[in-house]
């Protein structure tokens, strides 16, 4: 067994050898939490999800730690626009970001550390960064990483600091003596707060008071909970700078080997611009799950193998409902017809060696669909073919297939979503045909019947609404 991943360090697909042999520690960056989630931030944390899950079922066990960045400008922004306390805007928004991963059956990270909880470890990372030489002081509360002292400084993208325009990869400068920043690509390490922020958020350093930036947060927390060194960082693509450029910076001018691997994840796009709040095409993660069911609006964001662009179109949704629905409708009537399948089955249950070694290629997920399909064909016609013992296998299988993405439809997670539609369609029929009588009744006057009628659909929790179109039910 090889698990070869892409690693955008090296630009290559590159077998995956954990440090510790059988563990895998994975550090992804989370949400900055200062408003609610669009699809686009949903899609990396989709990806991790699975190569957790798929790692996991080749017998690696995964360390998994997602950070929520609960201090940063925006935060700051955001929440004094909103007129809240900072750190009750980011409580917030990370409760929003956590339902919107639950409801797409993101499995919790191992650990998920929020950036205020680790500001000691980002103190001292600065702190042996001044004294290596590679990051100073401009005055209270400012603290600079000096990228001309560190000739590495540019690795991770393949580029240089000369053939950087001005405005890249520093940051705007804050405080009053920033003017004094030696390169306009040096970046903040700590940032002395601007006039008129609140004084609970900064914290004392040996260089003043402030708040860490962004970059050192995310270093400081992937040491405290991987280790020096560990398997592999991952974002989605607009990370790698400067954003991972400067972590790398930082924890390997510190002395740490840092991440061994990089992994990112493409975007999500609509008429092949990226989507972003700022663009005003960012779909809500609230909205989607309101127009499909959530393993739906989940299998639209794994389908698409990671490192591509995921356009989202108009029928992105229908295909993957279409898709959802045949998976879940067969996998109903097979129980129905052997019995359900115990979880533990399932979970130890062997996948074929098709969707294995396309796992295995960087996670090519949509050469694993095809032989979920396969399967899918093969336990179709078994059901129609009355043969038992191979739909148990087939579902058995494809079961196994579908936990890896996320996506088994007998999973608890799902079951709320994934009632088969022929005991709606059953309803439908029965609930129509009572509506029939009652018509009929209220054309004869026969008010006792009509309402006996209504009566009794009300006891099934059924509610009727007249309209000049003839009456409509709901549940109510
Ligand atoms: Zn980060």
């Amino acid at each position: 067994m090889t698990i070869r991943l892409f690693d955008t360090a090296t630009r290559e697909v590159r077998d995956l050898n954990p440090i510790t042999p059988g563990e895998v520690g994975i550090y992804l960056c989370g949400a900055t939490v200062q408003a609610p989630p669009h699809v686009g931030h949903l899609r990396p944390a989709v990806a991790f999800d699975v190569l957790r899950r798929w790692l996991t079922r080749r017998g690696l066990t995964v360390t998994l730690i997602r950070n929520v960045t609960d201090i940063d400008d925006k935060v700051l922004a955001k929440s004094a626009a909103a007129g809240r306390e900072w750190w009750a805007h980011a409580a917030l928004y990370e409760r929003v970001f956590t339902q919107a991963y639950d409801a797409l059956g993101v499995l919790p990270p191992t650990y998920e550390p929020r950036a205020t909880g680790s500001v000691p470890e980002m103190v001292a990372l600065m702190e042996r960064l001044v004294e290596k030489g590679h990051a100073y002081s401009t005055g209270e509360g400012n603290v600079w990483f000096d990228v001309h002292s560190w000739p590495a400084y540019g690795g991770l993208t393949r580029q240089k600091v000369e053939d950087l325009s001005p405005e890249e990869g520093g940051e705007p400068t804050t405080g009053t003596a920033s003017d004094a920043k030696k390169n306009p690509h040096d970046f903040a390490l700590w940032k002395a707060p601007k006039p008129g922020e609140p004084e609970s958020a900064s914290w004392d350093t040996p260089y003043g008071r402030g708040r860490p930036g962004w970059h050192l947060e995310c270093s400081a927390m992937a040491r405290r909970y991987l280790g020096d060194t560990f398997d592999i960082h991952g974002g989605g693509l607009d990370l790698r700078f400067p954003h991972h450029e400067n972590e790398q910076a930082q924890s390997r001018a510190a002395g740490y080997g840092f991440a061994n691997r990089w992994m990112h994840v493409a975007w999500v796009t609509q008429s092949g611009v990226k989507m972003s709040k700022s663009l005003g095409n960012g779909l809500l993660v609230s909205e989607l799950l309101n127009e499909a069911p959530a393993p739906v609006v989940r299998y639209a964001l794994a389908a698409v193998q990671y490192r591509s662009m995921l356009e989202w179109a108009p029928d992105t949704l229908d295909e993957a409902r279409t898709t959802w629905e045949r998976l879940s409708g067969f996998v109903a009537r097979a129980s129905e017809r052997v019995g359900d399948v115990p979880a533990e089955e399932v979970a130890k249950a062997d996948v074929p060696e098709a969707f294995a070694a396309a796992m295995d290629d960087d996670l090519n997920v949509p050469q694993a669909l095809a032989v979920v399909h396969e399967h899918l064909r093969a336990g179709n016609t078994a059901l129609a073919s009355g043969a038992d013992a191979a739909v148990r296998t087939e579902l058995v299988t494809l079961r196994a297939m579908l936990d890896v993405l996320g996506l088994d439809p007998a999973d608890p997670q799902w079951a709320a979503t994934s009632t088969d539609d022929r005991y709606a369609k059953a309803l439908d029929g029965l609930v129509t045909a009572e509506l029939k009588a009652r018509a009929e009744a209220r054309e004869a006057k026969d008010w006792a019947t009509s309402d006996a009628i209504r009566d009794r659909l009300a006891a099934a929790g059924i509610e009727v609404q007249d309209s000049a179109d003839g009456a409509r039910w709901t549940l109510s």
